[in-house]
């Protein structure tokens, strides 16, 4: 185990994952926000309108991508309790 930076909120931990625990919920809300997001628009909207009506950051839509194609989230895989 290694300290890491969370690439979401700078701060440093200790984890397999990229980004903190408090970090990793709020990627997971903000990954159902995209997926739905995407159910009603489709793939076809550019980075910064998704942004701007999810309110989701760019940096993190980029972060995104990058982990997972967006159009291939598992759905199974995300559990969010709220
Ligand atoms: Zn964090």
């Amino acid at each position: 185990m290694e300290f890491k930076k969370c690439e979401r909120c700078g701060c440093f931990f200790i984890s397999e994952d990229n980004v903190c625990c408090n970090c990793k919920t709020k990627d997971r809300a903000d990954t159902i926000k995209l997926q739905n997001f995407i159910e009603e628009h489709g793939t076809s909207c550019s980075i910064e309108e998704i942004s701007s009506q999810t309110g989701i950051t760019i940096k993190n839509l980029n972060r995104f991508e990058s982990i997972n194609k967006i159009a291939d989230i598992d759905k199974d895989n995300i559990n969010i309790e709220l």
